[in-house]
């Protein structure tokens, strides 16, 4: 009899609180939010893993394919095309390589030889040009040539027709001057005019990535820390002890050693390879303030297939980019439109630099005069909780997220955007003084830019949650 009571109380309980969350909620945002399912995203993710899609790597067809298949979708949901000419796709260059082949051996100073496995033991980076060479390698820290702040990695070391060994950062945190130094573009540079036929990150695993330029003769690679530990044993060091001591004394320990490495890797170079974002569009229904627009974004692209292993970015970023079709769907359904006009953008060549929404940020489709707001997706299907970021100003911004999330409740955290930094596509928004938000879901994101992030890494859930989430913040945002 108690547990009878106890059932009818906490149902009445349930239906109150239903209703009081349903009559919180405008009508036309309860009808779009029905058409937000686990399933949809689920769907979208698997679709943009498939094998012909060859790991969505901007500028080669697998890319272009997936993004006429978005278009399509975007058509089906009659989203307005960017014009008329392109239709859904804005194209931008995005030059690109593709690995064909790879080898790599460790000659050992005392006479061993070991030979490496793909991914598990290095992975050659992205941008790489071909090459064959056995060379020496030279410890260089973190492969630093700082004169103008008193510090330098390539002291007293001779990096000549030799592979430089480095960590990826930074002598002194703390220090903004060192700021440029940790991008891989100028660390490649320096390391190129110092005379190395190419630099070696030592990561925990290795793992892809384009974020780099091409140079000539030049093969950049990852090699995780055990292969790196193979090469220190000489030295009767291992890496970990390698890095604290820079961490803690900041000023270099570099070194050449005994053991050789002969490395083989040969590459595709594209430097005409053309990229897309797709882009379609709600109109808004104020005559004045549909010229704004409010953009929902994430990136579609990942890291392609090399040496026949294939990166399907599931989780980075087919998750984000499910978000961003199921919110468009959601839109083209509610039945009303907000007074801006929103903008769903797929971003092509992330991966790259951000490139393709620094050119979205840059040619913005002539029907707005200004982008009023954005929302960034990145990396949302692995885990069970959203979390955010947003620029502090305007307070309402923000407020409107959580304000939303009282129907959703997926967010651990909303924390701020500071500074005009960050890897993901809100970035160049944000460094145009747009207003943004940035959501992932709250991970572990364990097989980052590794092949293991697969369909299997993905919780449907999670995608629907946060395009909940969104639908309600940006429509109300947009509408205000
Ligand atoms: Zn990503």
């Amino acid at each position: 009899m108690r547990f009878l009571k106890y059932i009818i109380l906490t149902t009445i309980i349930l239906i109150c609180s239903i209703s009081i969350h349903a009559q919180e909620l405008e009508r036309h945002l309860q009808k779009g939010l029905l058409t937000i399912n686990p399933e949809d995203t689920y769907n979208y993710c698997k679709e943009m893993v498939k094998p012909e899609y060859a790991g969505r790597y901007t500028g080669h067809k697998g890319y272009t394919d997936a993004a006429m298949w978005a278009a399509g979708l975007f058509k089906k949901w009659k989203l307005k095309p960017l014009n008329k000419q392109d239709g859904y796709l804005q194209e931008f260059p995005a030059p690109y390589c593709i690995i064909k082949t790879a080898e790599m051996k460790l000659l050992l100073k005392d006479g061993k030889t070991v030979t490496l496995k793909h991914e598990e033991d290095y992975l050659p980076l992205l941008s790489t040009d071909s090459g064959i060479n056995t060379a020496g390698v030279v410890f260089g820290g973190w492969g630093v040539h700082a004169p103008e702040l008193n510090y330098d990695d390539y002291q007293g070391v001779d990096v000549r027709g030799k592979y430089v060994l480095c960590f990826r950062g930074i002598p002194d945190r703390r220090e903004p001057g060192f700021g440029k130094h940790n991008e891989h573009r100028h660390r490649m540079k320096i390391a190129k005019q110092k005379g190395a036929l190419g630099i070696f990150y030592i990561y925990d695993k290795p793992i892809s990535n384009p974020n780099m330029d091409w140079i000539d003769g030049f093969t950049p690679t990852v090699i995780s820390e055990k292969t790196a530990d193979i090469l220190f044993a000489e030295k009767g060091i291992k890496a970990a002890d390698l890095r604290r001591d820079l961490q803690t004394y900041k000023r270099p320990i570099s070194f050449e050693l005994s053991s050789k490495i002969s490395y083989r890797v040969e590459s595709d170079h594209y430097p005409d390879g053309t990229g897309y974002n797709v882009v379609g569009y709600i109109e808004g229904t104020d005559p004045e303030l549909k010229k704004e627009c409010i953009v929902i974004g994430g990136h579609f692209d990942h890291c392609g297939n090399h040496l026949g292993i294939l990166f399907p970015g599931a989780n980075d970023n087919a998750s984000g980019s499910a978000v961003v079709m199921e919110a468009a769907e959601a839109f083209s359904k509610t039945g009303k439109r907000p007074k801006r006009s929103v903008v769903f953008v797929l971003f092509g060549a992330e991966e790259m630099g951000l490139k393709g929404s620094t050119y979205f940020v840059d040619n913005v489709p002539l029907q707005f005069t200004k982008v009023d707001a954005m929302y960034n997706f990145d990396m949302t299907g692995e885990g069970d909780k959203a979390r955010g970021s947003a620029t502090p100003s305007p307070a309402e911004f923000g407020e409107g997220i959580k304000a939303a999330d009282i129907h959703v409740k997926t967010l651990s955290r909303l924390g701020e955007i500071r500074g005009t930094g960050g890897g993901s596509d809100y970035a160049p928004f944000n460094r145009a003084g747009i207003t943004c938000a940035t959501f992932s879901s709250n991970g572990p994101h364990l097989h980052y830019h590794r092949s293991g992030d697969n369909i299997y890494r993905v919780n449907p859930d999670i995608m629907a949650d946060i395009t909940r989430l969104v639908y309600i913040a940006a429509y109300r945002w947009a509408d205000r």
